[in-house]
């Protein structure tokens, strides 16, 4: 039989709730201010007009419609009784305080929600709306997760893809964060164009450092008509292979800190309108496969995690 051989998320949720929880996806009319204008107009090369959003239902409707919605298929589908809200799609926290502040308590209502999880980019992380998270956690004893979009700690990729924003703005944010006891979660891509088997490693180092609570790895997909796509076209991504993937995604995670949850190890990518996403290969049929190499290497999470707290002199037994 196999063992798991890193953090499983929905384990960890039935561990720490006492029972399944499900996440609810909750989509709105919102925008990214590296597609407004603030920062830029042509957003991350690889961002497609959905933001990320493509799983959820129509953002016309409201977020206590979009709860009961999910929450009644879930209900019925599966038994579920406890729920997280999770703003999925573009960046949550991007809008003024006033308006942030009645979405969540919107997301906040319902007796069976336990969390909220509010996916969001490092720029767009301020204390005024962290205290404000806060009096929620306080009042209704929710648990608060925040997602970061990291994508990568390479400074020189993320301008390369135009994220808007460097590394520092990831830290601070993390370090905002952990401050008021949230939760958060490290959004990567281990394949962006560019970055290579020591920029995997570094990821993993870092995410460990910061006292990240999950990652959430994903393959880039490339949609047509985004740049990325352009330039998929006129020939100029390289992309590696399956089992380079692969090979990155189990370093990645003997890299990790055994203590960080993974919440997703393959992305599942948009429907239609690409050039490319998972090798036209299920994500399944990947996933299954990184939980075989790990088998097969007889490696797990955290197996090279020994690079923190002084290593030098634990290696000298000083
Ligand atoms: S931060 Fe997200 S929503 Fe904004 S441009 Fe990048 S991928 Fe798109």
């Amino acid at each position: 039989m196999m063992i798991t051989r890193y953090r499983v998320y929905s384990d960890h949720l039935q561990q720490k709730f006492g029972e399944k929880v499900y996440k609810l996806p909750i989509n709105l009319p919102g925008t990214c201010p590296n597609r407004d204008g603030t920062l830029g107009t042509g957003g991350c090369i690889f961002c497609d007009a959905e933001g990320a959003g493509f799983e959820c239902l129509p953002n016309t409707l409201s977020i206590e419609k979009q709860i009961e919605k999910n929450k009644n298929f879930f209900k019925k589908r599966f038994n579920a009784r406890k729920f997280i809200s999770y703003f999925q799609a573009f960046t949550n926290t991007y809008m003024c305080l006033d308006e942030f502040k009645d979405n969540i308590q919107a997301a906040a209502k319902d007796p069976d929600i336990i969390g909220i999880s509010i996916s969001t980019r490092p720029d767009c992380i301020n204390d005024l709306y962290l205290d404000f998270l806060l009096e929620i956690k306080e009042q209704k004893g929710l648990n608060i997760n925040i997602e970061l979009g990291l994508q990568t700690v390479n400074y020189h990729t993320l301008s390369r893809v135009n994220r808007g924003h460097t590394l520092a703005e990831f830290i601070d944010a993390l370090l905002r964060i952990k401050a008021r006891g949230f939760e958060s979660v490290a959004h990567v891509i281990l394949n962006l164009p560019g970055d290579d088997m020591l920029d995997v490693i570094e990821n993993a180092k870092i995410i460990s450092a910061l006292g990240v609570n999950y990652v959430k790895l994903h393959s880039l997909y490339i949609v047509k008509g985004t740049k990325l796509g352009n330039m998929f076209e006129q020939g100029l991504v390289e992309l590696i292979s399956l089992d380079q993937y692969i090979e990155r995604v189990v370093t990645f995670i003997e890299y990790l800190d055994p203590k960080i949850v993974i919440q997703r190890l393959v992305g599942k990518g948009p429907q239609g309108n690409l050039h490319f996403c998972n090798w036209s290969t299920s994500w399944w049929k990947i996933k299954r496969r990184i939980e075989e190499v790990l088998e097969e290497k007889d490696t797990y999470q955290g197996r090279k995690f020994n690079y923190l707290n002084g290593k030098v002199l634990k290696v000298k037994n000083i």
